[in-house]
């Protein structure tokens, strides 16, 4: 027989309310004061939401936002930034973890849930799938993202059904890094995201949509829905709530940057997610005088990154000691973060702090979290035999930007770098893409290249940094600027079916590296350190 869950549809509401919402049912819940629920919601005025571990600046443009009137919020859930209009429906699902039926692990917990959403997608005529980690995908192109979290035993579970797509607002308003756009393995945003409108070629109505998530979601809960508002309790702990949601301290403040000169990053791909390390150190007293880990990762419970980071603040960094304490912090298998490990952390940390070497080669400090190294340390490296060059620093109508070469008409960046490679003694070479890049690395190193200089953006390096380890061609990348034509103000350029963007080279940083490496980078060291 069936059990008795409420169906509750709370309508379009504000980011903080709705996020306020959240809090307050799964509260409500976990106190035994409501039934377990299904919840649709949608939002309006549109807004722009950072996972619960994310920086709202490293993910959002709050000024694009603010002056659209896209609000701004933080969600109790983990998982990435998302733009949210009314073209988007919410749909939630709360109940105990021990729910009878339901799988214990976290993992098969969210699949399995997931299976509602696909079932309600197949009665509409959308043929879709779960993909780890947390995504519905139609033919490899998500069309809803989901998260949970939980408390005192219960969880709430949630995902964002795209009904139609405002891909250009998306754009503008998140911070979606630039090599996801302009890649080619990545042609155009419509390639790896999908909505009812484009799959069915018109939007079913809302109603439809939330009749077909409901049975979907009936079946795999084995529930019988009853239709019932907010209860009194839930409408109260709003209310108590909502000043909290509405503040800056909430929004900003839980991850807010170090906003230090003296901040060292370091960032890993690893299976749950992107995990970034923002850091201060004390080099004189060998302790880490705070630290950020943020990511789009879920961790259980809630609290434990702000746990970890408190245990590690002041800790003494060498002699293994992150280790301990990051080794220790998980030992009992109840703090949990998704597809990333005890060792992902440790790695992070580590690469955050090997930058204070940089210091003493005479690179600026506010200079050396653009610098990203593979296969040996810095101080290691050999002398580079060519400079590696990406093709979207080239103007977007040059002759050359597909091919190599540059006439130096003193339009880009790409002139001076020809330069500066003349200067140095290396051969410049264009990268159109990830292919070509390999295919460059494996042809230099049988040709005897001992390493290698270039530019990149940072998400590139990110997600490429497994294969320039494969590769084994020691190199050193200096970030490229991270404006995408968004932040330049050239969004007329920008997403018409295919991205064309132009980046800029860090030429100061890149001829400082060069410097270090061809003065001798061992013998000719300069303190530069601000500590
Ligand atoms: S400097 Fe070189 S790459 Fe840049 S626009 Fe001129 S010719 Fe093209």
């Amino acid at each position: 027989m069936s059990r008795k869950w409420r169906l509750l549809d709370t309508g379009p509401r504000p980011a903080a309310e709705n996020m306020a919402l959240d809090e307050a049912m799964l509260e409500a819940r976990s106190r035994g004061w409501t039934p377990n629920t299904l919840r649709f919601l949608q939002f309006d005025p549109p807004c722009a939401l950072v996972g619960y571990h994310q920086s709202v600046e490293q993910e959002i443009r709050i000024e694009f936002c603010r002056a659209h009137g896209i609000e701004i919020n933080r969600r109790i859930t983990g998982g990435g930034g998302l733009f949210w209009d009314r073209s988007q429906l919410g749909w939630e699902v709360y109940a105990p973890r021990d729910y009878d039926g339901l799988p214990r692990d976290v993992e098969e917990l969210y699949g399995h849930i997931c299976q509602g959403a696909v079932q309600g997608l197949a009665e509409l005529g959308v043929n879709a799938q779960f993909r780890y980690k947390n995504d519905i995908e139609v033919d490899g192109r998500k069309i809803s993202g989901t998260g949970g979290t939980e408390v005192d035993g219960v969880f709430l579970f949630q995902g964002t059904l795209l009904v139609d797509f405002d891909v250009d607002t998306m754009l503008r308003a998140l911070r979606i890094p630039t090599e996801k756009l302009k890649d080619k393995e990545m042609e155009s945003v419509k390639e790896r995201v999908t909505c009812l409108a484009w799959e069915l070629e018109a939007a079913p109505a809302l109603d439809q949509i939330k009749a077909a998530l409901a049975r979907g979601f009936a079946r795999i809960l084995d529930a019988e829905w009853i239709s019932e508002p907010l209860s009194p309790a839930e409408a109260q702990l709003l209310d108590e709530k909502l000043p909290s949601f509405r503040s800056d301290e909430w929004v900003y403040g839980v991850r807010r940057s170090l906003a230090s000169r003296q901040e060292l990053r370091a960032l890993r791909k690893t299976r749950g997610g992107l995990l970034r390390a923002s850091l201060v150190a004390d080099g004189q007293a060998g302790r880490l005088k705070s630290l950020l880990l943020t990511g789009d990762f879920f961790a259980y419970p809630k609290r434990t990154i702000l746990d970890l980071e408190t245990r590690l603040k002041d800790a003494p960094f060498g002699m293994g000691n992150v280790r301990r304490i990051v080794e220790e912090m998980f030992a009992d298998g109840r703090a949990r973060i998704l597809g990333v490990t005890p060792d992902d952390i440790v790695l992070t940390i580590e690469e955050a702090l090997a930058k204070r070497d940089l210091f003493r080669y005479g690179i600026d400090p506010a200079e050396v979290n653009n610098i990203f190294t593979v296969v040996k340390p810095f101080a290691e490296m050999p002398q580079p035999g060519f400079l590696l060059l990406p093709y979207c620093a080239k103007l977007s109508g040059c002759d050359y930007r597909y091919r190599e070469g540059c006439a130096a008409c003193g339009l880009c960046s790409i002139g001076a770098a020809y330069e500066l490679a003349a200067r140095y003694g290396l051969q410049p070479v264009t990268i159109q893409n990830y292919e070509k890049l390999e295919e460059v690395l494996l042809e230099q190193r049988s040709a005897g290249a001992e390493a290698f200089v270039g530019s990149c953006c940072e998400p590139f390096y990110a997600k490429h940094r497994d294969d320039f380890e494969r590769i084994g061609l020691p190199g050193i990348l200096v970030d490229l600027d991270s404006s995408t034509c968004y932040d330049l103000g050239r969004q007329e350029q920008a997403y018409q079916g295919q991205y064309e963007n132009q980046t800029e080279l860090r030429l100061s940083l890149l001829e400082q590296v060069l410097a270090a490496l061809t003065n001798g980078h061992r013998g000719g060291e300069s303190d530069n350190a601000p500590v």
